[in-house]
């Protein structure tokens, strides 16, 4: 017999197990979004202080933790680290959780889960190789479709369910909006790197439903078209400096994963009514 002490309990351990991986997770990203655009090996060598060249040990590498306890500082040279090696592995940390939050449903876990967790944290580290370098590098983006097939199938097996028909005009959509866009501005208004990113997200909200694709779609553009007025504001940028686009299509993509069966049922409502 389950009572509802021993569910509170799996839900805890659930929720600690997904966040403490994501932070493990987003520890591993920081390495990748430093060393993948430089052509760098991931696996060695072992993390260094950029300043001292010292080795960083285990108990300096714990995430968050360590650098709140370091005060941001090199153990041994007292170089500062980055901000971002800890807001990396925070965010990491909080898109595990909430994706595994979106998981949960009364059947139990959603089967799109390892998925949906694999492109998670891919897209965190697209974000900021995108935010630094303005490209999504084909090292990342292209191991991504045989994750998303084997994902889907896998979600396929598991629920015994195959949306093929809205998973196919997903991937339509983003590929024909995201590529046209792409042919029609000359590589200008997008990078040939959101092109190939496209499908792998339509294809996954398709899944969902094709409404979660379409919603994620849109959110992108009109995030994109928000940061960029906001830049513009504030001086920050001209007409001619472009933002990289791979942030708002990765941040479109959650919003219609998170939010997007329901806005397109609204609107489907509204437009009725
Ligand atoms: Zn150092």
């Amino acid at each position: 017999m389950i009572t509802s002490a021993d569910g509170a309990a799996v839900a805890v351990a659930y929720f600690f197990v997904l966040g403490g991986l994501g932070l493990i997770v987003g520890s591993f990203l920081n390495v990748v979004i430093y060393r993948v655009p430089e052509g760098l090996s991931v696996v060695r060598p072992g993390s260094a202080c950029p300043q001292c060249h010292e080795p960083i040990n285990a108990r300096d590498n714990v995430p968050v933790l360590s650098w709140l306890v370091l005060r941001g500082r090199c153990r041994h040279c007292r170089a500062p680290i980055p901000k971002r090696y800890p807001l990396v592995e925070a965010l990491t940390g909080a898109v595990w959780l909430a994706l595994g939050w979106w998981a949960l449903g009364p059947q139990g876990l959603d089967p799109l889960l390892p998925l949906v967790l694999v492109l998670g944290s891919a897209g965190v580290a697209l974000s900021f190789i995108d935010l630094d370098h303005h490209r999504l590098p084909n090292v990342i983006v292209l191991p991504l479709y045989p994750v998303t097939v084997a994902g889907l199938a896998l979600a396929g097996v598991l629920s015994g369910e195959w949306p093929i028909g809205p998973t196919v005009a997903g991937t339509a959509a983003w590929l024909a909006v995201i590529g046209g866009i792409w042919l029609l501005t000359r590589g200008r208004g997008m990078g040939f790197g959101d092109v190939k990113l496209a499908p792998v997200l339509g294809a996954t909200l398709g899944w969902v439903s094709f409404g979660s694709s379409v919603v994620g779609l849109f959110a992108g553009f009109l995030l994109g078209a928000v940061a960029g007025v906001v830049l513009m504001a504030r001086g920050r940028a001209g007409r001619r400096s472009h933002l990289p686009f791979g942030p708002f299509l990765l941040a479109g993509a959650a919003i219609g994963l998170f939010a997007g069966a329901a806005i397109a049922t609204a609107y489907a409502g509204w437009v009725a009514a």
